[in-house]
């Protein structure tokens, strides 16, 4: 395995999906750590987030290097991609293995990027950066307390992060949960519906918020159904009516400044490569925008 592993970093495309393209540099250089979590035991839908890292990966070889919007070639920028977690089945368990290695890739001075897997992967990454501020785009509010018969439930990531303490979150792009996870979210988070999205421009919510996180420090989540199935079918939970892949690119170039972890969830690859295409140019923009700003 590690010798595959080498031989794909040589550059044999063939084996591309067991790294990110660019991602050349060492663990001890990188200033950005990928790591692929192929998990989907709590999905309530239909399953296919564990094939999320992998065909992340195989789309991102598909841009050139360039970034002409950073004038970056990616492979300057040091990032490395330590692969994808064996993970645990019981999600608790699955938990607390990516609090781990975030938590040493964090305490190693370095920026996390995690590729899911669905969203139950994000309250491990965030239980390990312990943010001020937690923000995620997502179709749904993620507030249930328990979903079939687990609180580590992909329906109950937002939930578990407000238990944690963190400062402030918010939602953007939420149009699906039931009444009480409406009234949790008025009462103990600030929520940015679709609608809103599309009534005010997605501009002038990042506007407002910058203004709040300013001196904070920040967990970026996107869960890929935050964006219209219509546009990007390659998801568990799909809902219409959602926020456009421009929009999620604004929220990452304006915000990946300010984060200090950074993941792109709940991408179940079984459509024509839109979902994951989308993922995986988003990821590139968290890493040049980064690190462009840092400099
Ligand atoms: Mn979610
Ligand atoms: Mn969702």
């Amino acid at each position: 395995m590690s010798d595959l592993f080498w031989i794909s970093r040589a550059g044999m495309h063939e084996l591309a999906h067991l790294h990110f393209a660019d991602a050349e540099a060492s663990y001890a250089d990188a200033a950005y750590v990928m790591f692929g979590v192929p998990y989907d035991g709590t999905t309530s839908f239909r399953p296919g987030a564990r094939f999320g890292p992998r065909a992340i990966r195989e789309a991102s070889f598909n841009f050139e290097s360039y970034d002409p919007s950073t004038g970056l070639d990616l492979y300057e920028i040091p990032f490395t991609d330590l692969g994808d977690l064996g993970v645990m089945k019981v999600p608790e368990e699955l938990v607390g293995q990516v609090e781990d290695v975030a938590g040493e890739i964090a305490g190693d001075g370095k920026v996390p990027v995690m590729l899911g897997g669905e969203h139950t992967v994000t309250i491990g990454a965030v239980r390990a950066i312990r943010p001020d501020v937690y923000i995620v785009c997502d179709a749904h509010l993620d507030l249930r307390d328990e979903l079939d018969g687990t609180p580590y439930s992909h329906g109950c990531v937002t939930r578990r992060i407000l238990d944690l303490g963190v400062d402030d979150v918010i939602i953007i792009g939420a149009r699906s949960g039931d009444r009480e996870q409406f009234e949790v979210a008025e009462a103990m988070t600030r929520l940015y519906t679709a609608d809103t999205v599309r009534e005010r421009g997605i501009g002038a919510i990042l506007d407002e918020i910058l203004e709040e996180i300013v001196g904070r420090s920040v967990y970026l989540s996107i869960d890929a159904d935050a964006i219209d199935c219509c546009l990007t079918p390659g998801l568990g939970t799909p809902e219409p009516f959602g926020m456009t892949p421009l929009d999620i690119r604004e929220v990452v170039r304006t915000l990946a400044p300010h984060a200090s972890g950074f993941d792109y969830t709940e991408v179940a690859p079984f459509d024509a490569g839109q979902t994951a295409t989308v993922a995986a140019q988003v990821v590139r923009e968290f890493i040049a925008r980064h690190w462009t700003a840092a400099r």
